[in-house]
């Protein structure tokens, strides 16, 4: 059994995922080529919102967040501690200082409350002003966005949504990558949505962001990558791995479908034994991974790779754990819930072809 089964799906895709590579190889625009346009307005309209823009991956998509946002040393950045490096290390790259935020212990998500009693705490101690924060969909399941918007409104922060592994989630009909001021995903091969290599997308409403977006990505251009009018980055989706995901995107819907029933399954067998992941009443997770807390995880893990079933721990340490941010200085007991999940979650195989 695969943890995520990239072949069987190629198998399943490659009549038109190769057909699709060919075309690309025969009109040799390899660098924004015609299947990155009609990416993105495929993207735009599947998420439901006016603007798409690729690029190089999700780790670029979060910074380029930054760099529209004009995010700077003095200000601070709110992001869960229980997330993947990159939604942290933008924030510091760009200069800023990110504030770790605990999780709600049944989401796993960035709790709302403690957003909003660590604004209060920046603003009582007066160094660095709040600007912004980067919510995660962590593990497919949108954050709070009905009531992270309420406070970032309250503050006057600007939402991100990380929604790198959120692709394809709800609330309320409303899609992942739609919530917030912008919102990013990545394309790695083992999200959601995932081509054969890098890639990623920003999503946005605001047509000023969006130009933007445009202009960092290449070099800073103004109205050709020539004319540069600010300092930017190389940041570009590869047209082979956009038309790869154009065929991967008209298979997605039926997929999120499948990894739904899986899902169920799981739940099912597993409801007694485990915490098993909880999806509040109208939203929709699109299952980057199917993840249970347990008392015992080195025995249960073991006891699964025994039976050949391959598991993964998603994540073992939180942004405050890591060596990079030790000197923000961080104790888990400021951040029970996250420092718990680190030490109990594992996640277990969750991909289209299980065999269903
Ligand atoms: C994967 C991931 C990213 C980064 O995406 P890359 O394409 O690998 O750069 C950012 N945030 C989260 C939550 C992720 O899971």
């Amino acid at each position: 059994m695969q943890f995520i089964d990239l072949a069987a799906q190629y198998q399943h895709l490659k009549q038109r995922i190769d057909k699709r590579i060919q075309t690309v190889l025969d009109h040799g625009h390899y660098i924004m080529g015609p299947e990155v346009e009609e990416l993105e307005q495929q993207l735009a309209a599947y998420v439901g919102v006016k603007h798409c823009i690729s690029c190089a991956n999700g780790t670029d998509a979060l910074q380029l967040t930054m760099m529209v946002l004009d995010i700077k040393s003095g200000d601070a950045v709110f992001c869960p501690t229980f997330t993947f490096f990159a939604t942290a290390e933008v924030i510091a790259y760009a200069g800023a200082t990110p504030v770790f935020v605990d999780s709600d212990e049944r989401t796993f998500n960035i709790s709302p409350q403690d957003f909003e009693k660590r604004i209060q705490a920046v603003i009582a101690e007066g160094k660095l002003t709040p600007k912004a924060i980067i919510a995660v969909d962590l593990f497919g399941l949108p954050a709070n966005y009905p009531e992270l918007e309420v406070i970032a409104n309250k503050y006057g922060l600007k939402l991100i949504e990380d929604a790198a592994q959120g692709f394809g989630g709800e609330i309320n009909g409303k899609r992942a990558g739609s919530f917030g001021d912008m919102a990013t995903t990545s394309f790695f091969p083992a999200k959601p949505l995932g081509c054969y290599g890098d890639g990623g997308a920003i999503f946005t409403n605001n047509d000023d962001y969006a130009a933007l977006f445009r202009s960092y990505r290449v070099h800073g251009k103004g109205k050709d990558k020539y004319d540069n009018i600010r300092i930017g980055v190389n940041s570009r989706l590869d047209t082979i791995q956009a038309a790869i995901l154009l065929e991967k995107l008209a298979e997605f819907p039926k997929e999120l479908i499948v990894r739904n029933k899986a899902a169920a399954r799981y739940t099912e067998t597993l409801a007694g034994k485990y915490t098993i992941p909880f999806v509040p009443q109208g939203y929709l997770s699109s299952w980057a991974q199917y993840t249970v807390i347990s008392e015992n995880r080195d025995v249960d893990m073991a006891n699964y790779k025994a039976q050949g079933v391959p598991t993964m721990i998603y994540y073992g340490t939180c942004m405050h754990q890591q060596t990079a941010f030790s000197a923000l200085g961080y104790s888990d007991a400021e951040l029970p819930v996250a420092s718990r999940l680190c030490k109990q979650v594992f996640s277990l195989p969750m991909h289209p072809y299980m065999g269903l």
